[in-house]
C-alpha cells in the first residue's frame, strides 16, 4: 500500500492518496483543456484506490465551466487547484492534481498529454468510473 500525502500552498486543504500501486507506476496526465493548461496540471488517480481531502471549513472553492458536470476544487485562501470531481454512478470520483498539491514522489515526474475535447458525455463518465478515485471531502474546524 502507497500512501501519497500532498498540500495546497497555504496548507488549509491536505490530501491523502491510498493506493495498491507504487508511486512510480500511476499514471500520470496533463490533460490539454484550457483549465487544466492555465494551471500546469498533472493528474493521477486509480479506480481501486481511496483519495481523501481534509480541508478547513469554508477552504474549498467548486469551480464549473463547460457542460458543468465536474467540480474543480480550488484552495480559496491560495488558489491552488487541487482535485477535479464528479459523480458517477452514484460514487463521488476525483483525478488528483499532484502539482497543485505537490505531491513529492509525481509532481516533478514527466506527465502524458491527453486530449479529451472529442469526448461525449456519456465516454466521459465511462471514462471517469474506469479511471477515476473513489473520493471523500472532510471538512474540519479551521484551526
Ligand atoms: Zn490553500
Amino acid at each position: 500500500m502507497t500512501i501519497l500525502r500532498g498540500t495546497c500552498h497555504c496548507r488549509r486543504i491536505e490530501v491523502e492518496f491510498a493506493t495498491a500501486q507504487a508511486a512510480s507506476d500511476l499514471p500520470l496526465r496533463a490533460c490539454d483543456c484550457s483549465f487544466c493548461r492555465r494551471h500546469g496540471a498533472k493528474t493521477t488517480s486509480d479506480p481501486n484506490g481511496k483519495l481523501t481531502i481534509l480541508a478547513d471549513n469554508g477552504a474549498i472553492e467548486r469551480y464549473r465551466f463547460g457542460m458543468r458536470v465536474t467540480d474543480f476544487i480550488l484552495c480559496r485562501g491560495c488558489g491552488s487547484y487541487v482535485a477535479a470531481m464528479s459523480r458517477e454512478g452514484g460514487n463521488e470520483r476525483a483525478t488528483l492534481n499532484v502539482v497543485g498539491v505537490a505531491v513529492p514522489e509525481l509532481a516533478a515526474r514527466e506527465a502524458a498529454p491527453v486530449n479529451l475535447d472529442h469526448e461525449t458525455s456519456d465516454s466521459r463518465r465511462e471514462r471517469r468510473r474506469k479511471l477515476w478515485t473513489p473520493v471523500e471531502v472532510v471538512e474540519r474546524a479551521a484551526a
